[in-house]
């Protein structure tokens, strides 16, 4: 069986273009290690129009529910290979090979480690990467969140709903979270912004109990939370000769086409929007999905 297209990767990106697809009657695959991804730990999103406040989960529930009203196959398992065949179709290792016409990539980014002392050492032991998991487990207690982005910030605001206090260690004299965010930020009581602060090494027996800083100082916390961003996972695609930027992003024209034909990228994987959100991969997918149709049906690249 060939499908008209794989889409690789179950985030907002990949079930915003499995829902196109299928409303194209495309014959749709859509391969995932977990439906929802990254999106899953986001513990409120209240950028996603019509649905202010709505957990990640539930949002990426509700995605997956809406693909599943149509003809869409779904498949959860770890994709490991794509290979171009002669016939310029492609094939797909995952739990077993599959065969399509296309390929639309969407697997996203994985978070990014600081890389310092005593972090392997001490993770679960105070070092965690999930606030929304992780978070609930230090009533009252320090607890600091390393980086200056959106999550950092969103991680520090729900962190501060359980932690006694919270320093937020930025190493630019700025954060990138947005404004609003940050506002909510400054007017929390729990939550010390502690900018031009670089942390270089985790210290602690069993249990973590602290953070040395690059000016020497000592930070001491019962937990930390590490919020650095994200790396693109695009090794696959890459194998596939796909075009990658220098930072590992997959480069894209302005309808999701890579320099391989058949082969479209959408979400946070891609080179389009620096604005990495639900809204701007969901729309990446649906443009994704048109793109494959005219391939298909139009024989259009
Ligand atoms: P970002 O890339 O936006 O920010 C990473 C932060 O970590 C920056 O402040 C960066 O500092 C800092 N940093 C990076 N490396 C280090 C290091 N080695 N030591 C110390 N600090 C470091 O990542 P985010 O994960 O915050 O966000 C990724 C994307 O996801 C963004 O586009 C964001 O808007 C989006 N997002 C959206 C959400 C939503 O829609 N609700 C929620 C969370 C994220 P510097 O500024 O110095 O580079």
């Amino acid at each position: 069986m060939k499908y008209d297209v794989i889409i690789i990767g179950g985030g907002a990106a990949g079930l915003g273009a499995a829902l196109y697809s299928a409303r194209y009657n495309l014959k749709t695959l859509i391969i995932a290690k977990e439906f929802g991804g990254t999106g899953n730990i986001a513990h409120k999103v209240d950028n996603w129009i019509g649905e202010p406040g709505i957990s990640g989960m539930d949002l990426m529930n509700k995605f997956t529910k809406h693909v599943d009203e149509y003809a869409v196959t779904r498949v959860e398992s770890e994709v490991s290979k794509i290979s171009k065949l002669s016939d310029n179709s492609f094939s797909v290792k995952a739990d077993k090979t599959y065969h399509g016409k296309s390929i639309i990539y969407a697997l996203g980014m994985k978070h990014r480690k600081l890389g310092i002392l005593g972090e392997k050492e001490f993770v679960g032991r105070g070092v965690h990467y999930c606030y929304t998991c992780d978070g609930p487990l230090y009533p009252n207690k320090k607890i600091a969140v390393i980086g200056g982005g959106d999550a950092a910030g969103l991680g520090s605001l729900f962190l501060s709903e359980y932690g006694s206090q919270i320093y937020t260690v930025v190493r630019k004299p700025t954060m990138r979270a947005e404004p609003i965010t940050q506002d909510q930020m400054l007017e929390n009581k729990k939550i010390k912004i502690m900018l031009e602060n670089e942390a270089v090494e985790f210290y602690g027996d069993k249990l973590l109990k602290g953070i040395k800083l690059k000016n020497g100082r000592k930070l001491e916390v019962d937990a930390v939370f590490i919020e650095i961003g994200h790396i693109p996972l695009s090794f696959l695609a890459k194998e596939s000769n796909v075009k990658i930027n220098s930072h590992g992003f997959i480069l894209v024209d302005n309808t999701q086409k890579t320099n391989i034909k058949g082969f479209c990228a959408a979400g946070d994987i891609t080179t389009r929007h620096t604005l990495k959100q639900f809204i701007t991969s969901a729309a990446e997918g649906s443009v994704a999905a048109e793109s494959i149709y005219n391939f298909i049906k139009n024989n259009k690249w």
